[in-house]
C-alpha cells in the first residue's frame, strides 16, 4: 500500500533513502517524508505530493547529513493525504519516530486508552497511535526499544510494515512485519530497509525477507537480530542472495501489473474488511454506515451511481441489497443521471462507487443528488479523493493502488465493501435471521482463501485462452447475481483486447443475441451451482444445438455442464451472493492472456486512461 525505506550505516542516508522512496512509488503515494538523525535529535521534513517535492522541501528544512534514516511515501488509509498525516510521525516526547506500511485496525480503542493517558495526537493516522503505544510501553515497563516495539505489537490487530528509531539510541533501528512486506538489505557494516529490494540492489544483493511476526534489531555494530513477535523466540535469519532487476521487483515478478493486480485480490479483498467484518463477535463495523444508520434504514430507495467496471459492482450490489435487505436499488450510469432530471428525494440514499474518486461523470452525480437534498455515500479506493470529500459519508475498499488500466481488484473490492453494507443493513433491519447473518460472516471471511484455489486455474485458463484467442466476436452470459459478472467479462475482453464482446443475461439470449451463434463464437457462460443453474444448463443447451463453443466457469465438481461444455473452468463452491468475487477470477485471467497472446499493451490499451475525469 504505500512505500518504505530506512538506511543505518557509514554513508548519508538521504540520497539512498529518497531514491529509494523514487522506487517504491509505483506502490502508490500521496504524500511522502523523511526522518534523519541530526545532532542528538531526529530531524523530520514531510509532504503531501510526490517524492520530488520532499526532495525539494526536505533540503531546505533539514540537515542531510546523517548517517541513519526513515523515509515513507504514503497511501492514506486513516486520514486524508496533507502534511500532518505523513509519515513519519514522532511519539510525544519526540524520542521515537516511525514509518508504516498496512492499517492498525484496533486503532481506535488504543487511542482512546492513550488518550485517558494523556498522549496528545497531531494527525488522523493509526501510525501516530502505535508509535504512542510503543512509548507508553517503553516508559512503563522500563524496556528497550526492541522490546517495547514487541510489547506494544503484541496489543496490535492489523497489518504492518514498521521501523522504528530512538534519538537516544542512534545506532540501531526497530524493523516489524506482519502482513505487509518488508526487507533488509546487507551490506558491509551499513543496512537497508525497504518495502522491496529495489531501493537497495545497487549496494547489496544480499537480503533478508522478514517473515510474518517477525521483527528485528537492526545496528551499525551487532547487524541484525530476527525475533518472533508472539513468543520471543530468537530466529536464524535467512540470507538470501538477490538475482531480480527493478522492473521485475516493481510488478512483484508479474510480467504486468494487471495480472500482479489480479493476484493481489486474496490479500485486497481481507484488507478490505480488515476491522470490519468481524465474524466471531458477529459484527459489521463501518463508521461511515454507524454514524448514519438512521438514513440507510429509513431510505425509500438506494440509487447507485456510477461508470464502467465499478457500474457493475453496483449491478452485483444491487442484487445483494435487495436479496438481503429488501430496500429497493436503483442502478445507474453517472454520465445518464446527470442530465436525465431523476426523481430523487430526500429520503433517498445515493451511492457513488469509483475506484479513482475523480471520475467526473459520477463526481457530477453526486452534485445533483446533494442538490435534491439525498444522502451520498462514496465508495472509492483512492483516499482524500474528491469523490471521497464530496460525500456525506462513505468507505474506502483499501485495495491498494491499481496501476493496470483495466480494473481488476477494484472490482472485487468494491463488491467487497458493497455486500458488508447490505449485511449491516439487513441485520438491523431483521431481514436476516441471526443465524444466517453469522454464517454469511463467516463465508466472507473465506472469501480470499477461495479466490486464491480460484487463481490456481490460471496454467488451465491459459489453454483455454489460446483456443480462444483468434475469435472475432465473444458472448458472455450469467444470471441473477452472476449477469454483471458476464458483463464485466466483456468489458474486460473488449478493453485489453480489443475483441468485440457482449454481456447478456443467460435467458435474453433467445431475444436476439442467439442469431449470432455459430461455431466460430464463444460463449463464456457462469453456471455456478444455486440460483438458476438448471436454467442456465438449458441456455447452454440452446447454445450447443446451435454449434456455439462452451467455456463454462462451474462450481467445483460439476458434471453436467461439464457434459455439454468445450471447457470448464471450476470455482470453489460458495454462497450464492458471493458466488460473483470467485467467478470474476477466470473471467480477468482469460482477458488477460488473450491480450498477452494477441501481443496487446495490458497495462495501457489504447484510448483508454486510468480515471475518467472528463465528461
Ligand atoms: N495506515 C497508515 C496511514 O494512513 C499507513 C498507510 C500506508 O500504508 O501508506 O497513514
Amino acid at each position: 500500500m504505500c512505500g518504505i525505506v530506512g538506511y543505518i550505516g557509514k554513508r548519508k542516508a538521504f540520497p539512498i533513502i529518497l531514491e529509494g522512496l523514487k522506487r517504491l512509488e509505483y506502490r502508490g503515494y500521496d504524500s511522502a517524508g523523511i526522518a534523519l538523525y541530526d545532532d542528538s535529535d531526529i530531524k523530520l521534513s514531510k509532504t503531501k505530493g510526490k517524492v520530488a517535492d520532499l526532495e525539494a522541501k526536505a533540503k531546505n528544512e533539514i540537515n542531510t547529513d546523517g548517517t541513519i534514516g526513515i523515509g515513507h511515501t504514503r497511501w492514506a488509509t486513516h486520514g486524508v493525504p496533507n502534511d500532518v498525516n505523513s509519515h513519519p510521525h514522532y511519539s510525544n516526547s519526540g524520542d521515537l519516530v516511525i514509518i508504516h506500511n498496512g492499517i492498525i485496525e484496533n486503532y481506535d480503542s488504543l487511542k482512546k486508552e492513550l488518550l485517558k493517558r494523556g498522549y496528545i495526537f497531531k494527525s488522523d493516522t493509526d501510525t501516530e497511535v502505535l508509535i504512542n503505544l510503543i512509548e507508553d510501553v517503553k516508559i512503563n515497563e522500563k524496556v528497550k526499544l526492541g522490546k517495547a516495539v514487541q510489547i506494544a505489537l503484541n496489543q496490535v490487530v492489523g497489518a504492518y510494515a514498521i521501523a522504528v528509531f530512538d534519538k537516544n539510541k542512534p545506532n540501531e533501528i526497530v524493523v516489524a512485519k506482519l502482513g505487509s512486506p518488508l526487507a533488509i538489505g546487507i551490506g558491509d557494516e551499513e543496512f537497508f530497509i525497504a518495502s522491496d529490494a529495489s531501493p537497495f540492489l545497487e549496494y547489496t544483493k544480499k537480503a533478508i525477507y522478514l517473515e510474518d511476526e517477525e521483527m528485528a534489531v537492526i545496528s551499525r555494530k551487532k547487524g541484525v537480530k530476527l525475533r518472533r513477535i508472539k513468543n520471543d523466540a530468537v530466529v536464524d535469519p535467512y540470507i538470501q542472495e538477490l538475482k531480480i532487476n527493478l522492473e521485475q521487483i516493481e510488478k512483484g515478478g508479474y510480467e504486468h501489473f494487471m495480472l500482479k493486480e489480479i493476484h493481489e485480490q486474496p490479500n485486497a479483498i481481507k484488507d478490505t474488511y480488515r476491522g470490519r467484518l468481524l465474524a466471531k463477535e458477529g459484527i459489521v463495523k463501518m463508521a461511515g454506515v454507524d454514524d448514519n444508520l438512521e438514513r440507510f434504514l429509513n431510505a425509500n430507495k438506494i440509487i447507485i451511481v456510477a461508470c464502467g467496471t465499478s457500474w457493475h459492482a453496483g449491478l452485483v450490489a444491487e442484487y445483494v441489497f435487495e436479496n438481503l435487505a429488501k430496500v429497493p436499488v436503483e442502478v445507474e450510469y453517472a454520465s445518464e443521471f446527470r442530465y436525465r432530471n431523476p426523481v430523487i428525494t430526500d429520503k433517498d440514499v445515493v451511492i457513488a462507487i469509483s475506484q479513482s474518486g475523480e471520475t467526473a461523470d459520477t463526481l457530477a452525480a453526486i452534485k445533483l443528488a446533494k442538490s435534491k437534498n439525498a444522502f451520498v455515500f462514496g465508495v472509492c479506493n483512492v483516499v482524500g479523493s474528491t469523490i471521497s470529500r464530496e460525500t456525506h459519508a462513505g468507505a474506502y475498499t483499501h485495495a491498494g493502488p491499481e496501476i493496470g488500466v483495466a480494473s481488476t481488484k477494484a472490482f472485487t473490492t468494491q463488491i467487497t465493501v458493497l455486500t458488508l453494507i447490505a449485511l449491516k443493513l439487513a441485520k438491523e433491519k431483521g431481514t436476516i435471521s441471526n443465524s444466517e447473518f453469522h454464517l454469511y460472516l463467516q463465508e466472507l471471511e473465506l472469501i480470499p482463501e477461495k479466490v486464491k484455489k480460484a487463481l490456481k486455474s490460471e496454467k488451465h485458463i491459459k489453454t483455454v485462452a489460446n483456443t480462444y484467442k483468434n475469435a472475432k466476436n465473444c458472448l458472455y452470459l450469467g444470471r441473477g447475481y452472476n449477469f454483471p459478472v458476464a458483463l464485466e467479462g466483456a468489458l474486460k475482453l473488449k478493453e485489453i483486447s480489443y475483441i468485440h464482446a457482449e454481456g447478456y443475461p443467460a435467458a435474453e439470449m433467445k431475444h436476439g443475441p442467439i442469431a449470432l451463434i455459430d461455431e466460430q463464437m464463444p460463449v463464456f457462460v457462469i453456471a455456478t451451482k444455486k440460483g438458476h443453474y438448471e436454467k442456465v444448463v438449458s441456455n447452454i443447451q440452446e447454445i450447443k444445438s446451435r454449434s456455439g463453443k462452451i467455456i463454462g466457469i462451474v462450481t467445483e465438481g460439476d458434471e453436467d455442464v461439464k457434459n455439454l461444455a468445450d471447457h470448464v473452468i471450476e470455482v470453489p463452491e460458495t454462497i450464492e451472493f458471493l458466488t460473483p468475487l470467485l467467478t470474476t477470477i477466470p473471467m480477468q485471467l482469460l482477458s488477460y492472456h488473450i491480450a498477452v497472446m494477441l501481443n496487446k499493451n495490458v497495462d495501457q490499451p489504447r484510448n483508454l486512461a486510468k480515471s475518467v475525469t472528463v465528461e
